[in-house]
């Protein structure tokens, strides 16, 4: 993916950020959990060269109500006084298919007509004047949870919903940060590249085919898996108790996009496969339609494992034998009256 950015030296940025899609809000839950760079880092310019950032997220505002929603309307208008980065938290429902007059979602009232102003009209009047519009979480990058087969409401991603074309006052596609929730971490050091990128400091940010940052979802789960070598040397685990590999218990890790089993969740504790919960793929495309039902073997599982039950447990058995070996040490190490580790003294002794 390439592509120009349009203004940068950027020293001043609004982030407008709506968790009004088909949402749970647990992005921005997450979120708090961050350190690399935490919220208030951002928020209170600790991190050198970003633009001075005005935080605008109704779980976290001081702000109620209209006085909430005033900075959303001026930039509508185009009349915010700074540039701003578009987050959006949640999946865009289809209000192209209601029979009557209601509406999926809305997000304060609209001043023309004083009716719930609706998550879609946001979009069409904010995402093409942000610098950067921003996706945060697997339901507004592809749909996610609330787009599965079934659904009521149509919805989709935001690339589904502006088009691939797309691109925003900065140049950029939607910038999509997946994971349900999004990995606190992948979010902030996302965020912060595009600060660094609009005050003029970074290059275009990278992002693979699928929008996301390369340096993030560049590897599968099972490329960072403690338990790698467990399926390597074909010792799965059979039950939710088991330290081994849980491809027969529902892993997906081999398949799936997503950096958490090699940075954990908090501060490097927690994750998924890693400490003991398989993959359920929650930052793919594909999620969660392709996965189901989770609990069972993926269907590239049982293949996989069956072509290692050849080599696996020979490769164990030689593997416990060189093991014994090193944890035995050598036989010259004894307190004898003589040296036995086979030392040839350069000069003889006189
Ligand atoms: S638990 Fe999952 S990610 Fe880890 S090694 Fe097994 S299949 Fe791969
Ligand atoms: S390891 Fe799998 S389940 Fe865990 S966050 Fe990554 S994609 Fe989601």
């Amino acid at each position: 993916m390439s592509t120009e950015a349009t203004e940068t030296g950027v020293d001043e940025i609004h982030i407008l950020w709506t968790s009004e899609g088909m949402s749970c809000d647990g992005d921005t839950v997450s979120v708090t959990a961050a350190s690399l760079p935490s919220i208030e880092d951002v928020v209170l310019q600790a991190v050198p060269g970003i633009p001075k950032v005005h935080l605008h997220n109704k779980v976290l505002a001081y702000e109620t109500g209209d006085d909430f929603l005033a900075p959303f309307h001026r930039a509508a208008q185009g009349d915010l006084g700074a540039p701003f980065i578009f987050v959006v938290e949640g999946s865009i429902p289809n209000e192209n298919i209601h029979t009557g007059d209601g509406y999926w979602t809305a997000m304060g009232n609209d001043p023309e007509t004083g009716k719930p102003k609706t998550l879609n009209k946001w979009i069409d009047e904010l995402a093409p004047k942000a610098w950067a519009v921003v996706a945060i979480g697997t339901c507004a990058t592809y749909g996610g949870i609330h787009a599965m087969a079934g659904n009521p409401t149509g919805c989709m991603g935001l690339v589904d919903y502006l088009g691939d074309d797309f691109r925003s006052a900065g140049g950029l596609p939607v910038v999509n940060v997946p994971g349900c929730p999004v990995q606190p971490d992948n979010f902030m050091e996302t965020l912060l590249w595009v600060l660094h990128q609009a005050a003029g400091l970074a290059p275009t940010i990278p992002l693979d085919e699928q929008l996301r940052p390369t340096w993030l979802f560049g590897k599968t789960v099972h490329e960072g898996c403690d338990r790698a070598a467990y399926y390597e040397q074909a010792d799965f685990a059979y039950d939710y108790n088991s330290p081994k590999c849980q491809v027969k218990i529902g892993c997906w890790g081999p398949v799936v996009n997503c950096n958490v089993t090699k940075r954990g969740w908090m501060d490097g504790i927690g994750g998924c496969p890693n400490v003991g919960g398989i993959c359920i793929g929650c930052t793919m495309p594909g999620f969660p339609d392709k996965f189901m039902p989770f609990m069972d073997e993926p269907p590239g599982g049982s293949l996989s494992s069956a072509l290692l039950s050849v080599y696996g447990p020979f490769v164990r058995r030689m593997r416990s034998i060189t093991n014994k070996s090193a944890n035995t040490e050598p036989q010259w190490r004894h307190p004898g009256p003589k040296l036995t580790t086979g030392y040839q003294p350069r000069y003889p002794r006189v």
